[in-house]
């Protein structure tokens, strides 16, 4: 086990009936990254993701295409879901589904605790349904419709109309932790990220909190309701339970202590149910609240928030293809503020490969690896006497490790990883100003060719180990010809205490190599 604190990350689950686009894509990688940079600083690191299976939606969709809703979910998740991870390079330890049978367990597990400890009562709910959202629209989530539906009050997200549901139900008492939520945002300033989401939660939550329905009978696609099965468990309930129950809630307490509380990385969208609802649940079965949780903004393509049904989705591998993988998790990461919504574009993305990955590091790293294969046969150059220049290049590498370090804490992944890329300019600067190919014409400056080369090698080796979250392959690739032993166990933040191997070999290719212009750049 490390010896470091425990770091428990999860993405939401998915609803299998989307398919996947790079708004999923994005919200994986950034919980990769901070997942990444955790394990690689020694904590006890756990990333979970998973997929979100039951609902009326589904069992709707699955129907049309005459397959039971658990085909239609296995075939989703084999053809989709775990495929998106390895577009994207996801080293996560756990995938979760809540058609499995540890997460039904655990569900079954939770609610009769609550429903044993009088939090959960049977009452009769009748209110506007959004199939698309899976629950119960208030009159101020709808809006006017427009087109075939002018005339009608439609759900404000999925354009469509709602549904006016009356049903007898189980509620859970949500009112009762209305003050427990507020005293938690209030004595946990950071359980909330950013700054925008936990002001809208505070307000909701200070409106007034009702009780939650919890219970649907109209359909039976989902987990029974423990003490009566005409019920299954409403989806959302259903679904933020994967969060404990994958980590043992309720079989493992070891493991269960051992993990949780977790980070939650979310969208904005659905940070109330992780921020109200999630917190209410887990105080009502006495369980510590999540350390936080985190709603990032929205993709933007064309100004407009990305959907399968609005025709704005752009598949993964669409980019990848083009690309790369590295790239692609580079350009999400820096491009955009983790927090805000952020606006994709095909130029954008082209621009900052040419610049900033093939340009400015790929073109760093093989022209060290290449002087020193040149001037020095391979042979790791040993460092002299230091000048001012050798030295700012250790105290920015020692700078950027702790910034960045610092950074990730915050859940300021762009920023992380344009502090790192300060010393992917401060040495492109050193070897301008250094000319060491100038001073490998004159024997009598060969110890400082050896110093001026040593020193960009060091911050070389350092800017592998702390571009390894972001850039997997291409780190790797790099550490096999400077490094020595695993990069992955190079600790990242001492990254500038990198072992080099005794001697350099040449990169096998080019990092990133030039890419034509892309056919689909129209898009
Ligand atoms: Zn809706």
């Amino acid at each position: 086990m490390p010896a470091g604190e425990s770091f428990y990350i999860t993405t939401p689950i998915f609803y299998v009936n989307d398919v996947p686009h790079i708004g999923h894509a994005y919200t994986e990688v950034a919980s990769d990254v901070l997942a990444r940079w955790h394990r690689q600083r020694g904590d006890d690191t756990w990333l979970l993701t998973g997929t979100d299976e039951h609902g009326q939606k589904i069992l709707r969709t699955a129907t049309s295409h005459d397959v039971t809703p658990k085909e239609w979910a296995d075939k989703l998740v084999e053809e989709s879901w775990i495929p998106l991870l390895e577009t994207v390079n996801i080293r996560n330890d756990d995938f979760i589904r809540t058609t499995d049978a540890r997460h039904e367990t655990g569900v079954q597990l939770f609610l009769q605790k609550l429903y044993d400890d009088g939090l959960i009562y049977q009452g009769e709910f009748e209110g506007f349904y959004c199939v698309g959202c899976e629950e119960y629209k208030q009159a101020s989530d709808l809006v006017d419709g427009t087109g075939p539906f002018e005339g009608q009050q439609v759900c404000a997200i999925h354009s469509k109309p709602v549904e006016l549901l009356k049903e007898s139900n189980y509620f859970f008492r949500m009112s009762d932790f209305e003050q427990p939520l507020l005293d938690l945002y209030e004595s946990q300033p950071d359980f909330i990220q950013p700054e925008s989401v936990r002001n809208e939660i505070v307000q909701f939550v200070k409106q007034g909190l009702r009780d939650l329905s919890i219970s649907r009978a109209s359909f039976d696609w989902g987990i029974k309701v423990p003490w009566d099965d005409k019920h299954v468990v409403y989806v959302w309930f259903d679904a933020l339970l994967n969060y404990v129950t994958a980590v043992g809630y309720g079989v493992d307490d070891e493991n269960f202590d051992r993990r949780w509380p977790a980070t939650h990385i979310v969208g904005k969208d659905i940070a109330r149910f992780h921020a109200v609802i999630w917190p209410a649940m887990l105080m009502a079965a006495g369980l510590p609240v999540p350390k936080h949780v985190f709603g990032h903004g929205w993709l933007l393509v064309g100004g407009e928030k990305m959907s399968k049904s609005k025709l704005t989705g752009i598949a993964p591998q669409q980019i990848t293809e083009t690309f790369g993988v590295d790239a692609f998790r580079y350009y999400f990461m820096r491009a955009i503020t983790f927090g805000q919504d952020g606006n994709f574009s095909w130029e954008d993305i082209s621009a900052r490969y040419q610049a900033e990955l093939a340009n400015g590091f790929g073109n760093l790293a093989s022209r060290i690896i290449a002087m020193i294969t040149r001037y020095f046969d391979g042979t790791v150059p040993v460092i002299g006497d230091l000048t001012e220049a050798d030295l700012a290049i250790r105290e920015t590498e020692l700078r950027v490790t702790a910034d960045a370090d610092a950074a990730i804490d915050r859940f300021a992944i762009n920023e992380a990883v344009s502090t790192v890329w300060e010393l992917v300019d401060a040495l492109n600067g050193y070897i301008t100003e250094q000319e060491p190919w100038v001073l490998a014409k004159n024997e009598a400056t060969r110890d400082r060719l050896a110093t001026v080369l040593g020193t960009a090698l060091r911050g070389l080796g350092t800017l592998t180990v702390l571009l390894s979250p972001f850039i997997p392959d291409a780190a790797h690739k790099l550490w096999e010809s400077i490094g020595q032993g695993e990069l992955t166990s190079q600790n990242i933040d001492r990254a500038a205490e990198w072992s080099a191997a005794p001697a350099v070999v040449p990169l096998p290719s080019t990092l990133f190599p030039r890419i034509e212009q892309p056919e689909v750049a129209t898009a």
